[in-house]
């Protein structure tokens, strides 16, 4: 970014990011290839072994050129990084607000279990006799989330929550198998998360959209009509995308079982319900759970993710390979025999360390303090929706969960959209909320700011939003043209996916 005379001058927001950074330069070109030749980042002590004919005993693997590898100071790359890490947004910088990604704050108590050695250094082949103890942890935070969700057996394989439904859609398959009919179609309301229709379509279903009511919900005569003996199961969000409770769900999982189909719960949203309620007791068939959303293991560039199927008992046989199971001696063991399951759907037993972390968290909290987690969430997007339901349109007035979510539709009026308010954001020191999604909102604005954050940091947010909504009355060229306290303004963001640049490849 350039500091010309033309460049719109930035009030001063709630916590404006500094505007001219040092490492700015007019020639990106130039600062980008810092490589220069004979640059070391290394010193080795003097050979104190004789010397060996490297062609000799390496013979053809014997490379005669050097590789060509940056050629740096270790104060450059230090700085590099750190640079880099500068440029970022970080839930450790500020508030993320970004709907149904739950950013929640990652404990540090979480890094510190994980990191026990014992833990830590486990290795996945050691044999079950020497893994007692992470087996046990494994096993302990299985029992917690089936006490959470409700729920008769889980999995913890699936890496994330989209690995996670595809699992959950090859238990409902292989049940449906076994029942002697595969059954042809998912139905899948117009609110859901994109990987829902991937995930079903993936397990060679076909998708059939179902569509919501004016209160954001499930319109239970469409899905009566839509429900038939070719209907595998339904995909419902609970909450749904829209952070609206779908009062009708036991009425809903009644209609599908009355016609043979299940009910598959997408748990990502569970933040809004642990403690309060349990799917197994509204009629969840089978659900998975975002461990780094719900139970803040870190996400985001900061993965892995990991997503766990629970179901009831019925849908138990299908499960993953290998389950752990707990002999007579009360030793902990995996099982590999099992004939009905749908096989291994992730290498070894999933991301344990994602596992320590989540249970870290539970056990710090305890009961009382996941309820308390959960309704801290649900008034924290409450406090924004009442907050700022002057200045944005609120398409749903149904009441709202852990999430809100608001249209463009004023804003649009004086031709700024949802991702201008969003890129403007950047410049208050906020990391956007969700933009155009979802879908059944038009210029939607989702907003969650989960547990985390303070009354403070809820109110610094709040001012940033308003004090937009008035620049976009005012001066809508500022919000427009926005982020203008960053290192780059708008990106092509199509070639950016396309032809994304990763790393360094030297000069042809
Ligand atoms: C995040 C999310 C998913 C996908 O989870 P990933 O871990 O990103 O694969 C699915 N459904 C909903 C509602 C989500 O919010």
């Amino acid at each position: 970014m350039t500091t010309d005379a033309t460049t719109p001058q930035i009030p001063a927001g709630p916590r404006t990011l500094g505007k001219v950074r040092p490492h700015q330069t007019q020639n990106e070109a130039l600062v980008f290839e810092m490589s220069s030749p004979g640059k070391r980042a290394y010193k080795l002590p003097p050979l104190d072994v004789p010397a060996v004919d490297a062609a000799a005993l390496l013979g053809s693997a014997h490379r005669t050129t050097p590789g060509l590898l940056p050629e740096l100071s270790e104060v450059e790359i230090i700085r590099h990084f750190t640079r880099l890490s500068t440029w970022n947004y970080a839930i450790d910088l500020g508030m993320y607000p970004l709907g149904s990604c739950t950013m929640k704050y990652n404990p540090r108590v979480n890094e510190y279990v994980a990191r026990i050695e014992g833990l830590a250094e486990a290795h996945p082949y050691r044999p079950d006799s020497l893994a007692q103890g992470i087996l046990e942890v494994i096993d302990l935070l299985q029992r917690c989330l089936l006490e959470i969700t409700g729920m008769d057996a889980i999995t913890l394989q699936p890496a994330a929550g989209a690995h996670g439904e595809f699992t959950g859609i090859l238990l409902v398959r292989a049940w449906h198998e076994s029942q002697g009919n595969a059954r042809k179609k998912i139905l899948i309301p117009d609110s859901a998360h994109g990987t829902n229709p991937a995930s079903a379509a993936i397990c060679g279903y076909t998708v059939e959209n179902l569509k919501s009511n004016a209160e954001g919900g499930i319109d239970l005569e469409a899905l009566t009509r839509q429900v038939d003996e070719e209907t595998a199961a339904l995909m419902l969000t609970n909450p749904s995308t829209i952070g609206v409770f779908e009062s009708q769900i036991a009425k809903i999982a009644d209609i599908l079982h009355a016609k043979g189909a299940l009910l598959y719960m997408d748990g990502a949203n569970m933040n809004a319900l642990v403690g309060k309620a349990r799917p197994g007791d509204f009629g969840v068939d089978v659900m998975h759970l975002n461990l780094h959303k719900t139970f803040s293991t870190p996400h985001g560039g900061g993965g892995p993710g990991s997503g766990p199927v629970a179901c009831k008992a019925f849908l138990e046989p299908f499960l993953p390979t290998p389950v752990l199971v707990q002999s007579k001696d009360g030793t902990k063991h995996w099982n590999y025999d099992r004939p009905h399951s749908v096989g291994r759907v992730r290498a070894f037993y999933g991301n344990v360390g994602m596992f320590i972390r989540a249970l870290a968290y539970i056990l710090a909290n305890g009961p009382d303090g996941l309820r308390q987690t959960t309704e801290d969430a649900v008034l924290n997007a409450n406090y924004i929706r009442k907050k700022l339901e002057d200045d944005y349109e609120l398409p749903y007035k149904t009441a709202s969960m852990h999430e809100v979510v608001f249209s463009d539709k004023r804003q649009a009026a004086l031709g700024v959209k949802t991702g201008d308010i969003a890129k403007r954001l950047i410049d208050y020191g906020f990391h956007p909320y969700t933009v155009s999604f979802p879908m059944i909102v038009h210029g939607a604005l989702m907003i969650e700011p989960t547990e985390s954050e303070s009354l403070e940091e809820l109110d610094l947010f709040i001012a940033a939003m308003r004090a937009i909504a008035r620049e976009v009355e005012v001066t809508p060229e500022l919000v427009k043209t926005a982020p203008h306290s960053t290192r780059v303004s708008r990106l092509d963001e199509v070639q950016a996916a396309r032809k994304p640049i990763l790393r360094w490849r030297p000069a042809e």
